[in-house]
């Protein structure tokens, strides 16, 4: 059987794995020139910054038997310092219960977990595509190839414009994302001896929401001497400056991410900015009202289970056995 996967995120990348381990011919096409999607990192004078998902939390889920097959060589590594919390400019513990859940990173950037999942598999970059189409035979028909089955793996709005191409107008009902920017920071400072690699605010009241410190997940990820950091903003400072420049949006939250980490320095030495308008679903969808046995045309993405990477693994898994027990039943 051949495969047509759309999205080289972890869920359309997953799927393409399990598909093509049971034999399948499985192609992926992917809009930009890299894989990962939101599991994505950004190299900038030896910066190294995770602007999607910063770490992979093992929860008992599949994705773990993946993640621990890697080895050192591979660049994974545990992270050892836990996170903190922060309300009103100060810092406190964070909470014992999440601090136990192991968290994994790559010393060269967490896009590297989705090349070690899809390794081996046929992708094509910088492939936009805009519309899908259906042959006499009512097989999928992309770029030239044809597909008997066809997996959509891309974040809801995307899929629903792409299945609607051809005739598909399956309801995805509530389906609802937050965005968020990604703010990143390398400075000429050290703060390894932060007790923590990442901090969040819990009240949901600083626009500084997730404070990563990327040099303390790994000391690979900075300059000697030097510390580079990820700030997402919360869902409502991401909503009202979205189209602001990226300039003015870096010294905005840098004058409040040098209060809270006290750094004396006025500037920070390099900055860049990544703007995700869907960055993680705010209401999850069933997997199984989407996804039904009598079609041909799946979607795999996190937004069926819940925007972690874990899930999204999930997702993809569940895709591609619906499709092998599709396929052995007829
Ligand atoms: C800022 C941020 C922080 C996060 N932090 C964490 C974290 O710490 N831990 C965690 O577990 N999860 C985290 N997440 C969530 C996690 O990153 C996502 O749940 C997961 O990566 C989603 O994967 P996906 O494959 O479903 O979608 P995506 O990663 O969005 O993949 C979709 C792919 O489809 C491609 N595409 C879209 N349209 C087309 C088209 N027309 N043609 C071809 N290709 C197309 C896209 O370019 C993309 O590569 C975070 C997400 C964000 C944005």
């Amino acid at each position: 059987m051949r495969v047509g996967v759309i999205g080289a995120g972890i869920s359309g990348i997953t799927c393409a794995k399990y598909l093509a381990e049971y034999g399948a011919d499985v192609t992926v096409f992917e809009k930009s020139d890299i894989i990962g999607g939101r599991c994505c990192t950004e190299v900038l004078e030896g910066y190294v910054f995770d602007t999607g998902a910063t770490s992979v939390a093992l929860r008992g889920k599949l994705i773990d038997e993946e993640v621990l097959s890697l080895s050192e060589a591979d660049g994974v590594c545990k992270i050892e310092k836990g996170t903190f919390a922060h309300a009103y400019g100060k810092v406190f513990p964070g909470d014992k219960q999440a601090n136990n859940v192991p968290r994994y990173c790559f010393k060269q950037g967490m896009g590297a977990l989705v090349g070690f999942i899809g390794k081996g598999i046929d992708i094509r970059l910088n492939t936009d595509i805009i519309d899908v189409n259906k042959n006499s035979d009512k097989k999928y028909v992309i770029e030239d190839d044809v597909f008997d089955y066809l997996v959509v793996a891309t974040p809801i709005p995307e899929a629903r414009r792409l299945l609607s191409s051809v005739g598909d107008h399956r309801s995805f009902s509530n389906a609802k994302y937050r965005a968020c920017l990604s703010l990143c920071y390398g400075i000429e400072c050290d703060l390894s001896h932060l007790p923590y690699h990442a901090l969040i605010n819990l009240d949901g009241r600083d626009p500084l929401s997730w404070v990563s410190i990327e040099s303390n997940k790994t000391p690979e990820r900075a300059p000697d001497g030097c510390s580079s950091i990820v700030v997402q903003v919360s869902p409502f400072y991401s909503f009202q400056k979205f189209s602001l420049s990226d300039d003015i949006l870096l010294k905005d939250v840098w004058i409040m991410l040098k209060n809270l980490l006290d750094i004396d320095m006025d500037k920070y030495g390099v900055g860049l900015v990544r703007k995700w308008l869907w960055s993680q679903p705010e209401i999850t969808i069933s997997f199984s009202h989407v996804n039904r046995m009598s079609d041909t045309i799946f979607v795999a993405t996190d937004a069926l289970k819940a925007g972690r990477l874990e899930m999204a693994y999930e997702c993809g898994y569940e895709v591609a056995q619906l499709i092998i027990k599709k396929e052995e039943s007829e």
